[in-house]
């Protein structure tokens, strides 16, 4: 009971941290950007060099050129649309003494439909819609072995690390990335540190 009030714990810290991280990062930007757009637009009227119409005009084309690039803002939450996939071979078996099952510690987003059911994959509610981790870094569904195997969703059963330079410097030797596992999925970040780096950004 302990153990898993620690965890409800955990993921309502995750998830506060997550909701003040993303305004605080959208809010400073937002005040920034609308200083900056009314004093210009302020400026540009009181010179008399731009009509209504043509303002307009270039706003539309700017936000279509940044929709277009991926540069426009988002609070980093993300679902995934389900399709059909095809189960690549991978001996598995053969690699999990030296992998550890390394792909079960990436993260990825669920879909509409398993967000609604409620499990039995959960969403981290500090990263949402993205499957919960355990402290240790893991799927939370991980236990020595995947505890939903004959239904864990496509983008597991699809997933081949053949040609992940994340995970092995050399599939075929066998050797692991280990730079990237051991600083990027070695367990989650602490809160403040997530918090801070919105601030920084922001
Ligand atoms: S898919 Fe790759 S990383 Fe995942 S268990 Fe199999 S061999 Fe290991
Ligand atoms: S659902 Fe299963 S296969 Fe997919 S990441 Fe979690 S433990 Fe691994």
């Amino acid at each position: 009971m302990t153990d898993q009030l620690n965890e409800l714990e955990r993921q309502v810290e995750g998830g506060n941290l997550f909701a003040h991280s993303t305004l605080t990062e959208h809010a400073s930007r937002i005040n920034e950007a609308a200083a900056i757009v009314n004093g210009l637009v302020g400026l540009l009227v009181q010179r008399g060099l731009i009509e209504g119409d043509e303002l307009l005009a270039a706003v539309d084309s700017v936000r279509e050129r940044t929709e277009q690039a991926g540069h426009h803002a988002h609070v980093g939450i993300a679902v995934r649309v389900e399709q059909e996939v095809e189960e690549p071979e991978i001996d598995c078996e053969a690699r999990l003494p030296i992998c550890k099952a390394a792909c079960c510690r990436l993260h990825f987003a669920l879909s509409v439909e398993e967000v609604e059911r409620g499990g039995p994959l959960r969403w981290e509610l500090g990263h949402p819609y993205f499957n919960r981790h355990n402290a240790d870094g893991y799927c939370h569904q991980w236990d020595d072995g995947c505890g939903i195997y004959d239904e864990r969703p496509s983008v597991c059963r699809s997933y081949t690390c053949a040609d992940d330079d994340r995970i092995w410097k050399d599939f075929d030797a066998m050797e692991l990335n280990h730079e990237f596992i051991d600083s990027k999925l070695s367990g989650e970040r602490g809160p403040i540190e997530l918090f801070m780096d919105a601030h920084r950004r922001a």
